[in-house]
């Protein structure tokens, strides 16, 4: 049997000396193990972490080999994932960690290269939205589909940003990241206005580079469109971006509606006292193209009316997670039971609404 010296130890064989590729356990792999480190470390270095963990991707061939020879003992790759993990963690002054990591650093033994998998960074804070016309991510032309033509203006999108482009164009170029993901606790309409303390969010921020940046600047550059700010924009985690895209909320809004008629201030105060409201909800007309038809029930817990005129007034009411507004006011051609149209037996609309709180429940 011939043995390269790494081998031979780690093994615990006694074995003729063998140079390189002889070694019938690791056909000439050891002799490679301060190598890989030397590239594992540069391949880190373009990067700001504080954990990684490493892993091996080495040729069946030798796995067999190492396999007959190393039963019981310690096998070719757990080797080289000892050897370059704990000289990264020497050289880099960085954790060694399964769980959860900021690089999963991989060495590829056959295409002689470090393959790396860098976590994502995630910001949170709360958004203002101040536009009627933005939608919370980049929609593409619904006709071309984001290549271009002549009803998007050659622009490939419906709108001309995002609340996630916003928050996330100063990020990605501060991070030099590859991209982003908005989370968020649910989502307004395009023309809903989401003011006072904000919609809680995270913004994931991939492959990035740097970890630690200026959350200070970023918000003033975000702020700085005018449509779009990020509140108490902090570093934050994986966990927060699952609790934004999993919790449900109760939410207030505001909204100026329209009616057909006058309406007398005692039916308003009388709906008022019915609160809080069980609403049945088939899904909206105008969603019924992308949602499955079917009903939802929803609870307006809180409605108040003021500024009553010929022609309106407006709203203030608090109601659950994922409740139509409009089509609670205008009834959605008896789609939404009972309806504020339909309690006040005068069609009404919705004019303008805005979100004016977002809470976790
Ligand atoms: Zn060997
Ligand atoms: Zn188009």
């Amino acid at each position: 049997m011939r043995l390269c010296e790494s081998c031979s130890a780690r093994l615990g064989l006694e074995s003729e000396a063998s140079e390189g590729s002889g070694c019938e356990a690791c056909m000439g792999l050891s002799d490679k193990f301060s190598s890989y480190l030397d590239m594992a470390v540069k391949a880190v270095s373009e990067y700001e972490f504080s954990t990684f963990w490493l892993g091996a991707f080495i040729r069946k061939k030798v796995i067999d080999a190492d396999a007959r020879l190393s039963e019981n003992k310690q096998g070719i790759k757990k080797a080289l994932e000892i050897y370059v993990g704990e000289g990264l963690e020497k050289r880099t002054g960085k954790t060694a960690t399964p769980v959860d990591p900021d690089i999963i650093a991989t060495v590829d033994t056959i295409n002689e290269r470090i393959e790396l998998r860098v976590s994502s960074a995630f910001f949170s804070g709360r958004y203002v939205k101040k536009s009627r016309a933005m939608p919370q991510s980049k929609w593409l032309c619904r006709k071309c589909s984001g290549r271009g033509c002549k009803e998007c203006g050659f622009t490939g999108r419906m709108y001309p940003s995002s609340v996630e482009e916003r928050i996330a164009a100063p990020l990605i170029r501060m991070c030099e990241g590859a991209g982003s993901k908005l989370h968020a606790l649910g989502r307004e309409d395009i023309d809903v206005r989401m003011l006072g303390t904000g919609r809680p969010f995270a913004i994931e921020i991939l492959s990035p580079k740097r970890r630690t940046v200026d959350l200070a600047e970023a918000s003033k550059e975000i702020a700085s469109s005018g449509d779009v700010e990020a509140l108490g924009l902090a570093a934050s985690g994986r966990q927060e971006a699952l609790r934004v895209d999993t919790s449900k909320a109760m939410k207030r809004y505001e909204a100026v509606v329209s009616s057909e008629a006058q309406v007398e201030r005692e039916k308003l105060e009388a709906i008022s006292g019915l609160a809080p409201i069980e609403l049945e909800q088939r899904t909206p007309n105008r969603v019924a193209h992308r949602r499955s038809d079917i009903v939802r029930v929803r609870a307006v817990d809180n409605i108040e009316f003021t500024n009553i005129s010929d022609e309106g007034f407006r709203m203030s009411l608090l109601a659950e997670h994922g409740t139509y507004i409009k089509e609670f006011v205008s009834g959605d051609d008896g789609r939404t039971k009972p309806s504020l149209s339909q309690l006040l037996g005068i069609q009404c609309r919705v004019a303008e609404l805005d979100v004016t709180d977002v809470e976790f429940v």
